[in-house]
């Protein structure tokens, strides 16, 4: 027995000195004390207890995640397609996805559990916290991993630029060609209609053509134009101003119009007068 803490003698010297400084109102940086407290109230938060291995970098799902959100769905969307469920793009083969939902960041220091609302000040400490306490919440049911796109996806590129300059590896570059037309097979067979057509196509050139080391295109070269708040405003704006023109010159043209009858009705009972 003996409790869970007993395990972590040092830990305790250092909780005593971090509760004792608060007090005492020492400058202790505010992430080593809330790592602390959060470790030392329930050590199944540390990787000691509660960690589960999965060979599944989160950090890279997370990137391919984002890639795949900003290079290729608002082109599925637009075509309104639905990926089919064998395609590894698709939600639930990202086995983080459930997690990476629930992270609330109210701040820029603040990083809250969806699943119990537990608060951190880096994200870091926060897929530590999912890692050991909401470890049910993985979906790895399928065992795939969406990192493992990372190649075929770019990933390195939207990490680190620099990466394009590298040297190329014409064997990495044929594996990755490799992977990514084997994606757009299963995700956009070409006998699936003429929108799963259009977009293998696009997937090629967006994803498959830069795996090359003989100068193929730039990779991820289509991003979708965002229409900013103020390009809606502008645009507004000139609708309006020119809708008033158009009534403006409507009503001018009338005015003119009916003047110039009065006119001639006037001139002509003028000249109906005259003989008497
Ligand atoms: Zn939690």
């Amino acid at each position: 027995m003996g409790g869970s803490n007993s395990r972590y003698p040092s830990r305790r010297i250092l909780l005593c000195f971090l509760i004792s400084s608060q007090f005492w109102g020492f400058s202790v940086p505010n992430s080593l004390f809330q790592h602390n407290i959060e470790g030392f109230k329930d050590p199944g938060d540390g990787r000691e207890d509660g960690f589960h291995e999965v060979h599944c970098s989160r950090e890279r799902s997370r990137v391919a995640w984002k890639i795949i959100q900003e290079y290729l769905m608002p082109y599925v969307e637009k075509e309104q397609y639905q990926l089919p469920s064998n395609c590894r793009v698709y939600r639930d083969y990202d086995i983080y996805r459930e997690q990476e939902e629930h992270k609330l960041h109210s701040d820029i220091n603040e990083w809250r559990c969806g699943f119990c609302k537990k608060a951190f000040y880096e994200e870091k400490y926060l897929d530590m916290h999912f890692d050991s306490r909401h470890h049910d919440m993985l979906n790895a049911s399928h065992g795939k991993c969406l990192a493992d796109l990372c190649g075929a996806l770019h990933c390195d590129l939207v990490v680190d630029t620099s990466r394009l300059k590298s040297k190329c590896n014409p064997a990495a570059a044929a594996r990755n060609r490799h992977l990514c037309e084997s994606l757009a097979n299963t995700c956009f067979p070409v006998n699936n209609g003429p929108s799963a057509n259009r977009l293998h196509e696009f997937f090629l050139r967006q994803f498959s053509d830069a795996h090359t080391c003989s100068g193929g295109s730039r990779p991820l070269s289509k991003k979708p134009k965002k229409r900013s708040m103020l390009y809606i405003i502008i645009s507004s704006i000139t609708l309006i101003l020119l809708l008033l023109y158009y009534t403006f010159v409507y009503l001018c043209q009338r005015g003119l119009k009916s003047g110039s009858q009065e006119l001639r009705r006037i001139r002509r009972n003028g000249l109906r007068k005259k003989p008497s």
